[in-house]
């Protein structure tokens, strides 16, 4: 199994991702010697069955979509399938006056802005199966047996830098996402931590992904509220810390020092799907970057 062989050596990359701006999502690169393989019904079923998806449209995979309500895009990339995943928005401004501060945009008492339709006197219409949705498909995809563990290594010359675990339930905590940063990938966060205006750079690159995705999500007309929630750091001995706005919310790794070899990381009070996905986006900013600085580490 390769995701255990990681742990000795490189191994070619079979899987990216990938953070992209316009449009807002995040693209899964498949390398095509192993996304032949992903045909495994059985285990679709299994998930179907433990994690209640029925809420959506029956999971396709198709020469064009991939996922629930058709979710991910495909696209030809070279020696890769990318599935791009766009984000959808969860709140919804509608045509009718807000039944909160009946239209007036204001809280009776106090006169401040309504804090349900955020002074805007509309109504705001919420759709959280959207996003949903994008969480389910990543949480199939990544569990297929090929994506978790590939049996044979693909011919490409460039190496697995992040495998990843994402995991979508409805219960508290259940947007979970883990897996392994390779060696390499380690390399470079130690790297980075040496090269502060580099560091600055790519971690700025990270915080403003997830800020793009919470701000679409969800409609605050104050930006800067809870800016401060939302940072990325490492440490002298190579670990990446990833934090994200909600109860301390955040990607961790789960050993003390990674230099020179890899390094599970886990979650910590991952509650919601947006959470998951801008921690996701924070987390393929730094692997794309750390695609562009091949070379330099
Ligand atoms: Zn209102």
């Amino acid at each position: 199994m390769l995701r255990e062989e990681m742990k000795r050596r490189d191994i070619p990359c079979w899987c990216w991702i990938s953070f992209g701006d316009n449009p807002l999502g995040i693209a899964v690169g498949i390398h095509k010697e192993v996304a032949n393989l992903l045909e495994d019904n059985q285990m679709i079923d299994f998930l179907l069955e433990k994690f209640d998806f029925r809420e959506f449209s029956k999971m396709s995979d198709s020469m064009q979509f991939f996922g629930f309500d058709h979710a991910g895009i495909k696209k030809d990339a070279g020696e890769f399938v990318e599935i791009f995943f766009p984000i959808p928005s969860i709140d919804m401004l509608t045509d009718k006056p807000c039944p909160h501060c009946k239209g007036t945009g204001e809280n009776d008492y106090f006169k401040r802005s309504c804090s349900y339709c955020e002074g805007t006197k509309k109504e705001i219409s919420h759709d959280y199966k959207s996003i949903s949705a994008v969480s389910a498909s990543l949480s199939v995809l990544f569990r297929y047996p090929q994506m978790y563990s590939p049996d044979e290594e693909t011919t490409s010359k460039i190496n697995q830098l992040i495998v990843l675990d994402v995991v979508c339930s409805k219960e508290i905590g259940g947007s979970g996402i883990g897996g392994v940063w390779s060696a390499e990938f380690c390399n470079y966060l130690h790297w980075l931590y040496n090269n502060q205006e580099k560091k600055k750079i790519v971690f700025d690159e990270a915080v403003r992904a997830m800020k793009a995705i919470h701000f679409h999500c969800y409609y605050k007309k104050d930006k800067n509220l809870y800016r401060d929630e939302f940072w990325v750091n490492v440490e002298a001995n190579g670990r990446l810390m990833i934090n994200f706005s909600g109860d301390r919310c955040g990607i961790h790794p789960l050993e003390k020092s990674s230099f020179g070899r890899v390094c599970e990381f886990s979650c910590h009070n991952v509650d919601t799907p947006v959470q998951q996905l801008g921690l996701l986006a924070a987390m393929s900013v730094i692997h794309d970057k750390a695609r562009e600085d091949r070379g330099h580490y």
